[in-house]
C-alpha cells in the first residue's frame, strides 16, 4: 500500500524494518485494513558463472577416458544407426531424461549447450538463450535443497560402462560464497564413443563405480549442488568421439534429435513453489535461499506479521503483482498491488510480509489470491486459528499416477508420472515425499523415497507378458495421502 521495498541483494535493514513494524505498530490495527511489504528477492541461478566443470576436473576426466579406451576399449564399438544432428553424430538416442521429475513442473531445464563459440554470445539449439557463455551441457534444477535432502534420482541415460566416479564431497553450495570445485559425479561410456557426464551429485549418493556395467534407467546417484554450483541441479553433458555435442535439434541445431521425445524449452510464466510463514527468514538469507523455506498452513490471531514466499519461472520485466486477501466468507478484507522493477528473469525467489487487520479478528479458512504479470498464479488457503495449539498437521493432497509410455514394452525404460499440484500439494505447504513402489508380477523390484514427480524402472526389468505396477504414496513425513497405483501388461 505505502511502501514497496525490493532488493535483488538481501539487506538485513529491510528485514529489520518489517520486524520493527511488527513489534511497534505505527497505527492501531482497526484503523487500517492492512499492509503488504515486498521484503526480498533473489535470482535463482544454477551456476555461479563460468563452465560448471572447472578445467582441472575436465582434465582429470579426459585423462581417465583416454586411459579407459587404451585399457578397456569402447563399450559396444560397433556403430549402430548414426543420427545426424547439427555437425555432430548422436549414435545413442536418449529415450528419457536421466533425472527424476517432470520438466517444466518440479524440474526445469535452466541451461542447454551454448552453440555460439564467440565469447559473450549465447545461443541454444532453439535459437534462444537458455544457456550461458561456454556452457557444455544441460543444467536441470530441482526446486530446493529440501528436495535434494529427500532425494531426486539420477539414472543412466543408456546402457553402458562406468568410466569414472567421484563421491564424498560437500553438496550444498548455494547463495553466495565460493563453491568448491570438487564435485560428486559419474562418467559413463554409452557405446560408439558416446560418453555422458552426470555432475554435481549428492554426497554419498553415487551407487556405481568404474568398471560397472549399467542399464538405461538404472539409478546411479542423486541430484545436489556439489562442485561449482549454487543451486541443486544435474549437469548432463554428452560427448561423441571426444567432442561435446548438443543432442537436441532445433532451428539453431538442425537435424535429427538425439531424444526420442524432443526436449522442450519451457519459457512460460509459472510459480513452482509457495509457502506461508509465521516468522521471517532465519539466518543469512543468501545462505538459506535454496533450502525451500519451512512453511505453515496455519496462522494465529496473535501473529503480528505473517509472510508468504514463492519461486517463479520466466518472470517478465517490470511484472505487475496483486494480492487479494479473502475472509472465510469470501469477502475481500484487503488488497494490494505493485510492480517488480526487475528485468525478465528465468527464475527468482520472493518474500512478502503482510499484516491484514481482520486476520487478527476472524478465524477460519482465509485465502490469498496472487496475480503476476496480469495472470492469476494461484489461490492459497491458510487457516487462521486462535492459538498455536490448534495447528494440526494435515496430510498431502491425493495425487494421480500414470505410466509412460502407456503401453510398456520389454527392454525399454518405463516412467511413472505423478500429477500433483506444485503449490497446493500439501495444505501445510510442507515438502512432499513420494514413496514409489514398483512391482513386476507382484514382486517388489524398486522402492524409493523421492521428492520428484516421476520415477523410472530400468530397461532390463520387464519381459513380455509381465504385469508391471507403480504405486505412489505421498507423505509429509508425518501423515500420508492414499496410495495410488497404475498397472499394465508388458507388450
Ligand atoms: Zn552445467
Amino acid at each position: 500500500m505505502r511502501f514497496t521495498k525490493m532488493a535483488l541483494v538481501a539487506t538485513c535493514a529491510v528485514l529489520g524494518l518489517l520486524a520493527s513494524i511488527a513489534i511497534v505498530p505505527t497505527e492501531p490495527i482497526a484503523a487500517t485494513a492492512g499492509r503488504l511489504v515486498l521484503i526480498q528477492g533473489f535470482p535463482t541461478a544454477a551456476t555461479p558463472g563460468g563452465d560448471d566443470i572447472p578445467a582441472e576436473r575436465r582434465a582429470e576426466v579426459e585423462q581417465a577416458v583416454r586411459e579407459y579406451v587404451r585399457d578397456v576399449g569402447w563399450y559396444r564399438p560397433d556403430p549402430g544407426p548414426v543420427l545426424r544432428n547439427g555437425n555432430s553424430a548422436v549414435p545413442g538416442r536418449y529415450s528419457f531424461y536421466p533425472m527424476a521429475g517432470r520438466l517444466g513442473r518440479d524440474i526445469f531445464h535452466r541451461n542447454f549447450v551454448d552453440l555460439d563459440p564467440r565469447p559473450n554470445s549465447l545461443q541454444d539449439f532453439n535459437c534462444t538463450t537458455y544457456t550461458y557463455d561456454g556452457h557444455l551441457g544441460y543444467d536441470t534444477t530441482v526446486r530446493s535443497f529440501a528436495e535434494k535432502d529427500v532425494g531426486v534420482p539420477v539414472y543412466a541415460a543408456l546402457n553402458g560402462l562406468v568410466i569414472r566416479t567421484d563421491d564424498g564431497h560437500y553438496d550444498e553450495n548455494g547463495g553466495v560464497g565460493a563453491p568448491s570445485t570438487m564435485a560428486n559425479y559419474v562418467v559413463i561410456d554409452h557405446g560408439n564413443q558416446q560418453v555422458a557426464y552426470y555432475w554435481h551429485l549428492k554426497n554419498g549418493s553415487v551407487v556405481v563405480q568404474a568398471g560397472d556395467e549399467v542399464v538405461a534407467g538404472q539409478q546411479i546417484g542423486q541430484t545436489a549442488s556439489s562442485g561449482f554450483s549454487n543451486w541443486p541441479h544435474l549437469h548432463f553433458e554428452t560427448h561423441v568421439a571426444g567432442a561435446v555435442i548438443e543432442p537436441s535439434s532445433g532451428g539453431c541445431n538442425p537435424g535429427e534429435s538425439g531424444w526420442t521425445d524432443p526436449i522442450r524449452v519451457v519459457s512460460s510464466l509459472y510459480l513452482d513453489d509457495f509457502g506461508f510463514r509465521d516468522s521471517g527468514m532465519p539466518g543469512d538469507p543468501m545462505k538459506r535461499l535454496p533450502w525451500g523455506m519451512e512453511s505453515t498452513g496455519h496462522l494465529t490471531l496473535k501473529d503480528p506479521v505473517a509472510y508468504f514466499w514463492f519461486q517463479v519461472k520466466s518472470m517478465p520485466a517490470s511484472a505487475p503483482w496483486r494480492a487479494v486477501f479473502r475472509r472465510p466468507n469470501g469477502s475481500v478484507a484487503y488488497e494490494e498491488s505493485g510492480a517488480f522493477s526487475t528485468p525478465f528473469n528465468r527464475g527468482s525467489w520472493w518474500m512478502f510480509g503482510f499484516d491484514v487487520a481482520d486476520m487478527h479478528e476472524i478465524t477460519g479458512t482465509w485465502e490469498m489470491e496472487f496475480y503476476l504479470g496480469g495472470r492469476k498464479m494461484g489461490v492459497f488457503p491458510v487457516e487462521v486459528v486462535q492459538r498455536r495449539a490448534q495447528k494440526v498437521n494435515r496430510p498431502p493432497k491425493p495425487v494421480k499416477v500414470r505410466l509412460w509410455p502407456k503401453r510398456p514394452r520389454a527392454g525399454e525404460v518405463l516412467s511413472c508420472h505423478v500429477t500433483a499440484d506444485l503449490l497446493l500439494d500439501d495444505p501445510d505447504y510442507d515438502v512432499v515425499i513420494f514413496r514409489y513402489e514398483w512391482t513386476v508380477n507382484g514382486e517388489v523390484v524398486r522402492k524409493i523415497n523421492s521428492a520428484a514427480h516421476s520415477d523410472v524402472l530400468r530397461a532390463d526389468a520387464l519381459r513380455r507378458g509381465d504385469r508391471v505396477r507403480c504405486a505412489v504414496t505421498p507423505s509429509d513425513g508425518v501423515d500420508s495421502a492414499p496410495t495410488k497405483a497404475r498397472g499394465r501388461r508388458v507388450k
